[in-house]
């Protein structure tokens, strides 16, 4: 069972720590209570021995990708007090009932006919609506989901209609670009409207994210060591 590519439980400890640590430091820097960061572990493609060792090392806030692999990590382990997941990649319509019956928060609401889906897939449920954040393709790349800048006013204005709950922005910049201007883009945009919740920054660049405005930042390799190909 053992792998030696797979990080022990107590380094995967040890990296929570040191990525708070650097989150504190971040913060420290910016002038911003680091209270007002939350690290989002994503937790997409992990065993079980590593979510079970960020949850002993008090983690409680992750990410995942997809709908079906989340449920599996995360079934048995809903009743855990203080969990928080968030669904931090696409979504596809026909799976917006069992996103909405697992989720905290969906952060990639990209489109009209997803937030039509989602109002349904709660009203259907009898549950409240589930905290959104809008993905915001600010570096407008064709395989990229996320809404275009200019046409975030009009899915805003479409998610209100629906009386869904839209707390704020969240992008991924391209990989091949300095991921500041990005930041500030998506920080311009959601002061904009009103939002607070800004969910930028994963392993390479949550520093930077940080002193542009990140409420919450996204780390998977930083915690948990490289991941397996999907
Ligand atoms: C995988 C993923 C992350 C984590 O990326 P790392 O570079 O491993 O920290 C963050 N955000 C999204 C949307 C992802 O898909």
């Amino acid at each position: 069972m053992a792998s030696s590519s797979i990080p022990t439980s107590s380094s995967t400890a040890d990296r929570i720590a040191q990525a708070r640590r650097k989150i504190e430091r971040a913060c420290r820097i910016a002038g911003r209570d680091p209270a007002s960061v939350v690290l989002t572990a994503v937790s997409k493609t992990q065993p079980d021995d590593q979510i079970e060792a960020a949850l002993e090392a008090g983690q409680r806030v992750f990410g995942e990708n997809r709908v079906q692999e989340a449920q599996s990590h995360w079934a048995s382990r809903r009743a855990t007090p203080g969990l928080e997941l968030r669904l931090i990649g696409p979504l596809q319509t026909n799976k917006a009932v069992d996103a909405v019956a697992l989720f905290d928060v969906i952060e990639t609401l990209d489109r009209e006919k997803l937030a039509h889906a989602l109002a349904e897939a709660a009203q259907k449920q009898g549950v409240p609506p589930p905290k959104l954040l809008i993905q915001v393709n600010t570096g407008r790349e064709s395989q990229k989901s996320g809404v275009e800048p200019e046409d975030l006013p009009a899915l805003l204005g479409a998610a209100r209609v629906l009386n869904l709950d839209v707390r704020g922005l969240m992008a991924i910049p391209p990989a091949d670009q300095a991921a500041g201007p990005h930041f500030a883009l998506l920080a311009r945009l959601a002061a904009r409207h009103g939002l607070k919740e800004l969910s930028m920054g994963m392993s390479g660049d949550y520093e930077t994210a940080i002193r542009f405005g990140a409420t919450h930042v996204r780390l998977g390799t930083a915690l948990f060591g490289a991941r397996n190909a999907m």
